[in-house]
């Protein structure tokens, strides 16, 4: 069932993603060479309950941190780790979910760790493309095929693959609502979106293959064969006359 979301109930939810983007940009700034990604995470809870918010990933199916850290061929849900440290050349997708008096947000970005390759800046650019062109796309009377049509889109004539096995969401009183969101689809297709209709888009993007394999600790989601991804993510509600990406004002 789709929850459309009041005035008031967005403005919570706008609140919710302002954290989150805060503690997205704490992170891009610390990410340097010789890093832990369990430091980032540290620095993130700090900042979520600093901004009286709550990690929504941790606990969550019983996920153990505050923030996904997805390094290199990890698409999603990388696992922070004193272990793995960040080294030059490395891109990191950093995705961050708070619930801030009882509404969520969801956001991710990935970013480049010291000096990195050409290749790894296009992958990175195109993908906030894709991010960006599933945005334009949010209006009332469109509809949620067009979202994953214009990602398609922008990756595909450039040589990228489409993720399938995780798509973007519905977010508000739950992290994840109806609808889902995927990132391929048909223009016209899928369920109207109508003003109050808040979604998580979340475009992930490969360099070659977008089939998946996950590790053993039953998280960790990598590349089949090894090539780099990269993952952006907005929450955007649909207005009366187009849309709202959450969680910028203070940017
Ligand atoms: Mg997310
Ligand atoms: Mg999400």
């Amino acid at each position: 069932m789709i929850e459309l979301k009041s005035a008031s109930e967005l403005e919570t939810l706008n609140r919710a993603n302002c954290v989150v983007h805060r503690a997205l940009s704490a992170v891009r700034e610390a990410a340097v060479p010789g890093v832990s990604t369990f430091e980032l995470d540290e620095l993130a809870e700090q900042i979520v309950r600093d901004s009286g918010g709550e990690p929504a990933f941790k606990g969550y199916r019983g996920f153990p941190a505050t923030l996904c850290t997805s390094i290199n061929d990890v698409i999603v849900h990388g696992i922070p780790s004193k272990a793995a440290r960040l080294r030059s050349g490395d891109i990191l997708s950093v995705d961050c979910g708070v619930v801030l008096d009882g509404f969520y947000g969801d956001a991710a970005i990935t970013v480049e760790v010291g000096e990195v390759g050409e290749d790894a800046q296009r992958l990175i650019a195109i993908t906030r493309q894709c991010l960006n062109d599933a945005v334009q796309q949010v209006r009332p009377g469109g509809h949620i095929g067009d979202l994953g049509a214009a990602v398609q889109q922008r990756a595909e004539p450039a040589g990228y693959g489409v993720v399938r096995e995780f798509v973007g969401h519905g977010i508000g009183r739950a992290l994840h609502e109806d609808p889902q969101i995927p990132n391929y689809g048909v223009s016209g297709r899928g369920q109207l979106m109508k003003p109050g209709l808040v979604i998580a888009i979340e475009p992930m993007i490969t360099v070659g293959s977008w089939r998946v394999r996950v590790d053993d600790d039953g998280w960790t989601a990598r590349t089949e064969d090894g090539r780099l991804a990269a993952h952006f993510e907005y929450s955007v509600a649909v207005t009366s006359d187009g849309h709202r990406v959450l969680g910028l004002e203070e940017q």
